[in-house]
Formats: C-alpha cells, structure tokens, sequence
C-alpha cells in the first residue's frame, strides 16, 4: 500500500491519504512536545519505537477481543490503520497517582488507588484540553451514551490487559491515554498510539521512570528509556 496525500499533520505523526478509502498511514516522527506544545525536541528513534510498540500491544489487545485500527506494518516508522474519525475525548486511565491527578488534587505521586480510575478531556488544543465529565461530553455531543459506555467499558478491558502485561516485563502501568474512532459503519475502535509517549511506566523494582516524564522533567536519559521499554517490549 502507497502513501497519496498528506491529510493531517500533528505534533508526534503525520497521516496519509492511500487509494483505499478506508485506509490511511500513519507516519511516527522524532519530534517531541510537552506542556501544550510549549516544550518542544526531538528524540532519537522515538517515531521507530512507537511505531513498533504501539503495533504489537495493538494486536495483543486484538487477541483479547479490543477492536483497534491497527492493519499492517509497513516499516519501523509507518503503519496502514483503517480511517477513522477520531472521538474528540483523551480517555485517561490511572492505577497510580502521577502528573496532573497528583498536582490537581495536591497529593504524592506513586500512591496506588485501589480501583482505576478514568477521566476524559475534550481534545481541543485552542481550550488546552480541558478536563470534562460525562454529561459535558453529552452536552458537547462529543460522544453519544452508548459511545461513553463502551468506551469506558474498553478502557478498563484495556487496562486489564495491559497492567498484567506490564507486569510481566516489570513494568507499572501508571497511567495513560486513550483516543477512539469511530469507522464508516460507525462502530468503534481503539486509535491512536500506546507507548512512553501517552503512558506512564515504571520499573517495578525501582521505580525508575520509562516514558517521557524524562522529556517534560529534564531528567536525562531520554533515549535509554524508550529504547528499554522497547527491549523489556519486544525483546530488542
Ligand atoms: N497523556 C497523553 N497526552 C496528553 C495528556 C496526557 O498521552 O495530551 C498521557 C500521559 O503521558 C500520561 C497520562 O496521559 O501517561 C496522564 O497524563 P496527565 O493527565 O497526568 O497529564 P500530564 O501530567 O502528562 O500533563
């Protein structure tokens, strides 16, 4: 499958058009942001590695019975997914406390909740993304009732399968990101990406963080991490 048109540029992807309609490519880029775009780099092989991880954790989660976009893997950085149009919501699932839940509500990073959490933002770049509930969705027809309910439904799913996954490879999934798509028929499916750049991960023996928290927080050691969780992933 060829790449036509560009239709969509966006801060970490880019998207093609190809003959098929009900296809795209997505294309993973270096680039790296933070904090609304405020924080901008590059980081090495991040496009190859979340191309590669988003892919395999896409088809496990196939196997469990989650419909995702995912269609075939072209090379390390580009990948066919069926065409959606994306649900306007981020759906965030938490496991631990971290980031903006831990500043939001004043307390330590790291305490473990003991049932998952969820929450939506309105995925909106002028507002800053802000945090909604479900009656705001309603209300903004972002989503329909039943569209809320099975996407929370698959999130959970999602998290389940995930967490455990995690685990395995001594990983904490601490949180993480979520977008859906609706297809033509309008079922939906699980889009986007899942890798260091929209989940929280950390060594479970140390607590050492593998995502881009080492972006945001200048912490260093920004490639060593993707390239770890890329190994603990598929073993390279
Ligand atoms: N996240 C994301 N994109 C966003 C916002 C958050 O992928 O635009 C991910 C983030 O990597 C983390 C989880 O969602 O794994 C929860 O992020 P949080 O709400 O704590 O926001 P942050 O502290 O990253 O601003």
């Amino acid at each position: 499958m060829e790449k036509t048109v560009q239709l969509y540029e966006g801060k970490a992807k880019k998207v093609y058009a190809t003959e098929d309609p009900d296809k795209v490519i997505v294309s993973y880029k270096d680039d790296a942001t933070a904090f609304d775009g405020s924080k901008r780099g590059t980081i090495l092989g991040k496009g190859a590695i979340n191309n590669r991880m988003t892919n395999y954790l896409m088809q496990i989660l196939e196997k469990n019975g989650i419909p995702t976009h995912y269609v075939e893997e072209l090379n390390d950085r580009e990948t066919v997914v069926k065409r959606v149009s994306i649900v306007p919501l981020e759906v965030i699932i938490r496991n631990l406390s971290a980031g903006s839940f831990a500043k939001r509500y004043g307390v330590e990073e790291g305490l473990v909740f003991e049932a998952p959490t969820l929450e939506f933002s309105y995925k909106n770049d002028d507002l800053h993304d802000p945090l909604i509930n479900e009656y705001h969705a309603l209300a903004l027809h972002l989503a329909t009732r039943e569209e809320l309910s099975q996407i929370t439904a698959m999130a959970f799913k999602i998290n389940e399968i995930l967490k455990d996954y995690f685990l395995q490879l001594n990983v904490k999934l601490v949180d993480f990101k979520l977008e859906f798509g609706r297809l033509s028929n309008g079922s939906l499916v699980l889009a986007d990406e899942i890798s260091p750049d929209t989940c929280r991960f950390w060594d479970a023996t140390t607590n050492e963080k593998l995502d881009k928290d080492r972006f945001r927080r200048d912490l260093g050691g920004v490639e060593d991490a993707y390239q770890e969780m890329m190994r603990r992933v598929l073993g390279e």
